[in-house]
């Protein structure tokens, strides 16, 4: 029997979320049922309704993809999670594919396959889309187990759902994918959901100088309080940022990282990574087809580029340890869960985000 549940739905680019009543498919194999606890508002959704993201859907859909929950049910196959297991999404780890089964990065080849080709969630009236193969702004969701982490119960909904994206990805960048070592500088470009974890990954790798860039000086606030020894609104600066910030840092950082998603911030991003080592890493998710202009003799002066999704973070095989380091206090979340918002008032959530307040916005069910 299809289970109903309400969802939000986006049935047009940049028209209000509507909320209402879809159907869920039982598990089948190898998928799982989950009542969702907690669902954070990412850009990166605003970024696909807005319709401006390499990402995309096809619509209408049920976005979100940072969620945490109970298991309810699961279908033939599963083996690691039984119901009552709480579990977080995250992008899937099957652990047996090629991918999986090296030791480099977290691109599971089944995102690569079913890239684009989310399942359809309803099953009269319209169908909807369940977004990146789960659509976490509803009450219940059902997606394949790869997708599921199942984590220590003592670890509240809220915090842990925002670990299914923002937090893991900044902490991660920081972390896994740039390897910030102690005793380096560190440049970090937008402080929203992401830049503010990668700024606390910077401290826990015991970074010495962390910069943190934003044109919001409530977000630098912030930034200083979780480990930033600096701030910089580039407004002050006007054309002669990157002049800045290679002035401060003696010559430029060891490490740069871009978290807002936009082109000319990657530029200066890279710019600003010391000659001869510096490593800029691209966090945000710039509007589908811009492109980066790089001029290739600024990576023979030894500065590298790189990219991250997620951080560069396994679910299945890494999260369970940064919820032991969140609930060890290691980071903050608690402080940058700025709103909890029931399921019907998430195009305010959003709204929000827009305005630039608050730091994350979580859906509470
Ligand atoms: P957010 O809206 O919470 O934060 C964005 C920040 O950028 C804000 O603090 C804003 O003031 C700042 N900003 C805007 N314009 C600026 C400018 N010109 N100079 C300096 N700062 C500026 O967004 P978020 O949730 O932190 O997401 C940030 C980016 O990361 C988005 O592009 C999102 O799509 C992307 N993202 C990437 C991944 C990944 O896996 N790579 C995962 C999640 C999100
Ligand atoms: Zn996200």
């Amino acid at each position: 029997m299809p289970i109903k549940t309400d969802a939000a739905i986006v049935f047009e680019v940049n028209q209000p979320m509507v909320i209402d009543q879809v159907e869920l498919d039982p598990p089948g194999e190898g998928e799982v049922l989950v009542e969702l606890k907690a669902a954070g508002l990412c850009h990166t959704d605003l970024g696909i309704w807005e319709g401006h993201s390499p990402i995309g859907a096809n619509l209408p859909v049920v976005l979100g993809h940072e969620g945490a929950g109970i298991v309810l049910e699961t279908g033939p196959g599963v083996t690691d999670l039984k119901p009552g297991d709480h579990v977080i999404t995250f992008a899937p780890e099957c652990q047996v594919c090629g991918a999986c089964h090296s030791t480099k990065g977290n691109f599971c080849e089944s995102v690569l396959a079913g890239y684009g080709s989310e399942p359809s969630i309803s099953a009269d009236k319209n169908r909807v889309f369940a977004g990146y193969g789960l659509g976490t702004f509803a009450n219940h969701l059902v997606t394949t187990s790869s997708r599921l982490v199942s984590v220590r119960k003592d670890a509240p909904f809220d915090q842990i759902s925002y670990l299914s994206c923002g937090a893991t990805t900044g902490l991660g960048a920081a972390l896994v994918e740039a390897k910030v070592e102690a005793g380096s500088s560190v440049i970090v470009f937008g402080l929203g959901g992401i830049g503010l974890n990668i700024i606390q990954g910077a401290r826990i790798a015991g970074a010495r100088m962390i910069i943190g860039v934003d044109i919001n000086e409530d977000r630098g606030a912030m930034a200083v309080r979780l480990g930033a020894t600096h701030f910089v609104n580039p407004r002050n600066h006007g054309d002669n940022i990157v002049g800045h910030l290679i002035e401060l840092t003696g010559g430029g950082a060891d490490y740069t990282f871009e978290a807002v998603g936009h082109i000319r911030l990657m530029e200066q991003a890279l710019a600003s990574a010391r000659i001869g080592w510096g490593v800029c890493t691209i966090v945000g998710v710039a509007p589908n087809g811009e492109k980066l202009g790089v001029l290739p003799f600024d990576l023979i002066m030894g500065r590298k580029l790189q990219g991250t999704a997620m951080g560069g973070v396994r679910g299945k095989s890494q999260l369970p340890e940064f919820v032991d380091w969140l609930m060890e206090g290691r980071f903050d979340l608690k402080s940058l869960i700025t709103a909890r918002l029931p399921l019907s008032k998430i195009n305010e959530g959003y709204d929000v985000m827009r305005r630039g307040e608050g730091m994350r916005s979580i859906i509470t069910f």
